[in-house]
C-alpha cells in the first residue's frame, strides 16, 4: 500500500534525522518547480503537485538511504543541488514526492595539481571551486553563466557547458571519475584515469541523466592552467547573419580553438552591445587564452580568416572585456529579475539548439520568421551562437513576450508554443533540441523524434536502472 504523507515524513526522519527533513509548507511550495514556473513563482502560485519533504543529504549514506526507501515504497524522488534549472527538469510530477538535496554536501575533497584533476562532493558551487582554483594558479575551464549558483551535481547531471567551451569543451569533456548512487541503493565509483578503452563509456549513462537514472554524489573534473594576463579579445560588427556563421565556420575549420566563439544577432546585440553597436548590427566576437604564443597565433589567425570578409568592422576590445565582465548571473541579478517581472509582466526567456553548419543559418532564420506571426504578445525574437565546433555550432534563441493571461497559464500559453516552432524547426533539419539546458520535462515532447531508432536504448537504460520508474517522473523520458 502506498505511504501517506505523514509515513513518508517519519520514514524519512528516522533514516536522516528529523533536523534533515524541510516540511515546511511555503518550502515544499517552492521545492515543487524550477525556473519553468519562474512566472507563477513571482506570483506565489504553485500548480504543480506539492513534495513530502525535501531531504537535506550530508552524505552518500543518506542519498543511499533514501533511494532505498523510495525504492522499495514507490516514491518519486527529485534530485537538486543549485535550484537553477530552466526546463522543469526539479518539478515533482507526482504528489507526496521527495526532493533530495544535495546542497549541504559542499566539500572539496582534493584538488591536485601534480594530476591536474579536483574531486569534489555534488553540492559544492562551481564558483566556489573555481575561486579555490584559481589560488593555486590552476582553472576548471568551466564558466556557465549560473557559475555563481550552480552546483557540480547539476552541472554534471545537465551536461553543462560553459562559455570557454571552444577550448576547454563541454562538461563530459572535464569529467574524469564520478560516483554515483542508483535506484536500488547501489554505490558506484567510476576511476579517474586519463583515458581507457574498456569497453562502453559508462560515465555518460551519468553524465546528463538529470536525476533520472541514478544520482551523483562525488565528481572529479580537468584542471587546467590559469593565465588570464595573456587573455585577448577580438569583435566585429557585420550585417548578415549567413555571412557571419560563415566567418564563425572557417575560423573553426580553420583548426582554431579560441576560447569563446560568438555571434549576435541584432535584436539579441541590441542588449548587450547597445554602446557601440547600430541596431542592424550584427556582432561576432572571440576570446583567446592560453600561453602567450598560443593567443597570439590565435588573434592573428582569426583576424586573417575575418579579412575574406570585407564588410566586417573591427570592435574596440575594451567594451568586449566589459561586457564579458558582467555576463554571469548571481542572486542579485536573479532577484532584480523577479522585481521586474512583477512590475512589468515581461518574461525573458531562451532555447537552445545545435546543428551542422550547413542548416544552422536556416534552422534560425526559420524559427525566427514562425516566432514572429505564431506567438502572441511577443516583443523580441533573436539570439546568438555562443558554443562552436568543427562541425557545427548551437543556436540560442532569446525572446520576450507581455504575459496577458493568469500566471498559470503562462507556460502552456507562451513558452510551450515557441519551444515548439524552434524544435520543430531544428528537427526538421536533423540539429538536436536541446543544446545544453538539458531535456527537463519541458523539451519531452520531442525526445523520440530527436532519439530516433537509438531511443530504444535510453527507455532500456531507464528500465534497467530505475524499473520502479522513481528517479524524477517524467523527466528525459516522458511519463
Ligand atoms: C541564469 C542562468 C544561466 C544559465 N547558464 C547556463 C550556461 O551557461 N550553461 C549551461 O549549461 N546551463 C546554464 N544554465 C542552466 C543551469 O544552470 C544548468 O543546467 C546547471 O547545470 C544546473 O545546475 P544546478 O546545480 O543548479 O542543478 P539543479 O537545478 O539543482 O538540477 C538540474 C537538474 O539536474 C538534476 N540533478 C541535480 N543534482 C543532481 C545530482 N546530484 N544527481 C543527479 N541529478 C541531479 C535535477 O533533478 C535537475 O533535473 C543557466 C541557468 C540560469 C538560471
Amino acid at each position: 500500500m502506498a505511504l501517506n504523507r505523514t509515513a513518508i515524513v517519519q520514514g524519512l526522519q528516522q533514516l536522516v534525522g528529523a533536523a534533515n527533513v524541510v516540511t515546511d509548507e511555503q518550502e515544499l511550495k517552492r521545492s515543487s518547480i524550477d525556473r519553468l514556473r519562474l512566472y507563477e513563482d513571482v506570483h506565489g502560485l504553485y500548480t504543480r503537485p506539492i513534495p513530502a519533504a525535501v531531504v537535506m543529504a550530508h552524505g552518500t549514506q543518506h542519498v543511499t538511504a533514501v533511494l532505498q526507501f523510495a525504492n522499495r515504497n514507490r516514491i518519486n524522488v527529485v534530485a537538486r543541488t543549485g535550484r537553477t534549472a530552466t526546463e522543469g527538469g526539479l518539478e515533482t510530477a507526482v504528489e507526496d514526492s521527495i526532493v533530495l538535496d544535495g546542497s549541504s554536501m559542499n566539500r572539496i575533497l582534493k584538488i591536485d595539481t601534480y594530476n591536474m584533476q579536483a574531486t569534489v562532493e555534488c553540492g559544492v558551487c562551481l564558483q566556489v571551486l573555481e575561486d579555490e582554483c584559481r589560488k593555486l594558479g590552476v582553472t576548471t575551464g568551466h564558466s556557465p553563466q549560473s557559475k555563481p549558483i550552480a552546483q557540480m551535481g547539476g552541472l554534471v547531471a545537465t551536461r553543462s557547458i560553459g562559455q570557454f567551451s571552444t577550448l576547454y569543451g563541454g562538461i563530459e569533456d572535464m569529467v574524469v571519475g564520478l560516483e554515483a548512487v542508483f535506484a536500488d541503493g547501489t554505490v558506484t565509483r567510476i576511476k579517474n584515469v586519463p583515458r581507457r578503452a574498456v569497453g562502453p563509456d559508462i560515465r555518460h549513462v551519468i553524465i546528463g541523466n538529470e536525476g533520472a537514472l541514478c544520482y551523483i554524489t562525488e565528481v572529479t573534473v580537468k584542471l587546467f592552467p590559469w593565465l588570464p594576463q595573456n587573455n585577448a579579445f577580438v569583435g566585429w560588427t557585420l550585417k548578415d547573419m549567413r555571412r557571419g556563421f560563415e566567418a564563425l565556420r572557417r575560423v573553426m575549420v580553420g583548426g582554431y580553438r579560441p576560447s569563446v566563439a560568438r555571434l549576435y544577432d541584432p535584436p539579441d546585440g541590441a542588449f548587450h552591445f547597445g554602446s557601440f553597436a547600430a541596431k542592424d548590427d550584427c556582432v561576432l566576437l572571440f576570446m583567446a587564452e592560453g600561453p602567450a604564443g598560443i593567443v597570439k597565433a590565435t588573434v592573428e589567425g582569426i583576424g586573417e580568416i575575418v579579412a575574406q570578409f570585407p564588410e566586417c568592422r573591427p570592435v574596440d576590445p575594451r567594451h568586449l572585456a566589459e561586457w564579458f565582465a558582467d555576463l554571469n548571473w548571481g542572486a542579485d541579478k536573479i532577484a532584480n529579475e523577479r522585481r521586474e517581472i512583477l512590475a512589468t509582466r515581461a518574461m525573458g526567456r531562451t532555447t537552445e539548439v545545435s546543428a551542422d553548419w550547413s542548416t544552422i543559418c536556416d534552422i534560425y532564420e526559420n524559427a525566427l520568421s514562425r516566432l514572429r506571426v505564431e506567438v502572441p504578445d511577443i516583443t523580441m525574437a533573436g539570439g546568438h551562437s555562443s558554443h562552436a565546433y568543427i562541425n557545427g555550432t548551437n543556436m540560442y534563441f532569446v525572446y520576450y513576450y507581455d504575459v496577458k493571461c493568469p500566471p498559470e497559464q503562462e507556460v502552456d500559453r507562451y513558452r510551450t508554443g515557441i519551444n515548439r516552432v524552434i524544435c520543430e524547426e531544428t528537427l526538421k533539419l536533423g540539429g538536436s533540441v536541446v543544446h545544453h539546458h538539458g531535456m527537463g520535462k519541458a523539451r519531452t515532447p520531442w525526445i523520440r523524434e530527436e532519439y530516433g531508432s537509438s531511443y530504444y536504448i535510453l527507455e532500456r537504460l531507464k528500465r534497467a536502472f530505475d524499473p520502479n520508474d522513481v528517479m524524477n517522473k517524467g523527466c528525459v523520458i516522458p511519463q
